[in-house]
């Protein structure tokens, strides 16, 4: 890739709802703000019959457009559509999602008037490369190189899709690091010297539960174990609190407005911001005007039941961490800070859960909730471009697998190479024969997963072996190497060794993944849309230029004091100019920029000499 290497790194923390980009400068790491002012854009993307909006603006038109707005692409990507989670997920979404080739989730949007199919991936790319023009804006020059975050819990098949959205995005991604690792940089950054210390990262986001536990001794940052869930977070809460809601609208007004996406929509957004208002105050109401059928809807609602509506939630969310202590063989009293990060982790009721079973112990909440991941990943760009300070350049980052890794053995059986929570990079082998005499291939299956039996694990792909020279069963011997590289990403090879011939084989065509025929064609897909936005800036830009310049003549003409001074043609001339823009203004309904920009020297033609005609009189 040209350019691969040079100029910025930034970091981008790719959240489920909020998404956030960092760069390290002047000798610090600085979170971007938005065009809107935000440090955090909402991971939204919208298709209108006009354009394509992404972030802020494509949330704010949610309530407008809820088919065509989408959300939550981070719980679909590098997830298969059968997968129950996703299709229990699909009953809550107001867009629609499709079964696509080899069973991959496909969104359907209209988008000017047509029908499209897009994948997760292509729908994270978007939010990426808003990430990336956010940054581009700020530092007034092209960004490549990024390091993009994903839940330590994430799969190899999410990984994988999330590097390719990148990609897709025109991004060189240097790493791909885990959130909680990452938000332990901003924790562990400054406090070198002060010994060797075990801190529990407590991320709970928008979409994922991410639980870490880490030494953090002078710039080495050591991750010991991981725990998560990518499917318990604030939107999970919001869900309980829209049911509840429906219930009560229901049992009031005797309507179901369950099968009502718009309603819904709008439900939805009160109760996120009741739920965020519960975190400070302890009773809160939700109003919204002509829900369903005309009917406003009011009711209110304490900390204590939304408390209780996700108590299940919260304490699945803390067990989590009993579940990380123990893969790490670490005893709760030999963590010495429990760090609070992502949004969520600003819920009472979550902390006091946590802060109660580490025996009432302070958790600290000395970072950003919201700015952490990005911070730390900003400092990992940094770092892996050679840049920043000497504390940037010592860190080293030791992270682990969060999924045991192995092959389908006879009986159905799970035969792990690599267990879970290894440190990655790491390299692992294991020896495999045949069970047939004669056998002439050996196909293997390759999952993750903790269960015993396969059925129940996570499978990532297969790929056959063969030839095997002929030989009784047991005789011929196949190495399966499994690598892990600095992403988390997994590749397979086997070797066949009894007669020296060998043959190795790398997974790369993962069913559920894209090929890189369609990267390239979505690579393509994502410039055609940049040309269109590009078009359409242009067009807005010279539109709002032409009418500026309209209504400033008009304000000018009408003005008693100086429409006064014009001589009788000059003003008539300015004003039939105006009237005829004005008159076609109304009427175009699609026009170029260029037309845009005719008319308005077109229209400077004739005022202008006009009024330097006058100012000179005066
Ligand atoms: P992600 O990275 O998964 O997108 P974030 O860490 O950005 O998530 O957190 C976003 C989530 O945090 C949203 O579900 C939001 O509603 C929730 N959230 C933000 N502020 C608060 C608050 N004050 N109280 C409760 N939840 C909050
Ligand atoms: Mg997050």
């Amino acid at each position: 890739m040209a350019g691969e290497g040079e100029g910025p790194a930034i970091g981008i923390d790719l959240g489920t709802t909020y998404s956030c980009v960092a760069v390290w400068q002047h000798d610090r790491v600085e979170v971007i703000v938005n065009d809107q002012g935000n440090r955090t854009t909402p991971s939204y993307v919208a298709f209108t019959d006009k354009e394509r909006l992404v972030g802020e603006a494509a949330k704010n038109q949610v309530a407008r457009n809820p088919t065509n707005s989408i959300f939550d692409a981070k719980r679909l990507i590098g997830r298969r559509f059968s997968d129950s989670l996703i299709q229990n997920d699909i009953k809550l979404w107001p867009f629609k999602v499709i079964e696509g080739p080899t069973d991959k989730p496909m969104i359907v949007v209209t988008h000017k008037g047509e029908e499209k199919h897009f994948a997760a991936e292509e729908i994270s790319s978007m939010v990426l490369k808003k990430m990336r023009e956010i940054a581009e804006a700020y530092l007034c020059t092209t960004v490549k190189n990024a390091v993009i975050t994903v839940p330590a819990y994430f799969n190899d098949l999410q990984r994988k899709a999330t590097k390719d959205a990148g990609n897709i995005a025109g991004l060189n991604v240097m790493r791909i690091i885990n959130e909680p690792t990452a938000a332990s940089i901003g924790y562990g950054l400054d406090k070198v010297g002060i010994g060797k210390r075990n801190v529990l990262i407590f991320d709970l986001g928008g979409g994922t539960t991410d639980i870490s536990l880490l030494t953090i001794d002078d710039g080495t940052f050591e991750v010991k174990a991981v725990a998560g869930d990518t499917h318990l977070g604030g939107e999970d809460f919001d869900n309980k609190m829209v049911k509840h809601f429906v219930e009560i609208f229901k049992r009031h007004k005797k309507e179901d407005i369950s099968g009502n996406a718009r309603a819904l929509r709008r439900l939805r957004t009160a109760c996120e911001r009741a739920k965020r208002i519960l975190s400070s105050a302890i009773e809160t109401t939700i109003e919204v005007d002509s829900l369903y059928n005309g009917i406003d809807f009011s009711s209110s609602i304490t900390r204590a039941k939304f408390a209780e509506l996700n108590m299940e939630l919260f304490r699945k969310s803390v067990e989590l961490v009993e579940k990380c202590l123990t893969d790490a063989k670490m005893d709760k009293g030999g963590v010495h800070d429990v760090v609070l990060t992502g949004g969520s982790s600003r819920i009472p009721k979550v902390q006091q859960l946590l802060q109660d079973f580490f025996d009432g112990k302070q958790l600290n909440k000395s970072i950003n909730p919201d700015e952490a991941v990005a911070y730390g990943a900003a400092v990992q760009a940094a770092n892996l471009a050679g840049m920043g300070n000497e504390k940037v350049q010592h860190i080293v980052l030791l992270d682990v697998t969060p999924l045991s890794l192995g092959v389908r053995v006879l009986g159905g059986e799970m035969s792990v190479v690599i267990p879970r929570n290894t440190t990655i990079p790491t390299k692992m082998e294991h020896n495999y024969t045949t069970v047939c005499d004669n056998q002439t291939s050996i196909l293997f299956s390759v999952y993750e997963g903790e269960r015993v039996r396969v059925v129940d694990n996570n499978w990532l792909g297969e790929f056959e072996l063969s030839p095997i020279p002929s030989a009784p069963e047991g005789v011929p011997q196949v190495k399966v190497c499994f690598e892990i590289d600095a992403n988390g990403i997994l590749n397979v090879s086997a070797v066949e060794q009894t007669t020296g011939v060998s043959c190795k084989i790398t997974i790369t065509n993962y069913k559920a993944s894209l090929s890189t025929e369609e990267i390239h064609r979505m690579v393509l897909d994502a410039k055609k849309y940049e040309v269109e936005d590009d078009e359409h800036r242009k067009k807005a830009k010279a539109k709002e230029a032409l009418e500026n310049y309209t209504y400033k003549m008009r304000s000018i003409v009408s003005d008693k004091e100086i429409g006064d001074k014009f001589d009788a043609t000059g003003k008539e001339k300015i004003e039939a100019a105006i009237k005829h823009v004005i008159l076609w203004l109304d009427g175009i309904q699609h026009a170029k920029a260029d037309e845009f920009e005719d008319k308005l020297i077109g229209l400077e033609l004739i005022c202008n000499p006009i009024i330097a005609k006058t100012s000179r009189r005066q």
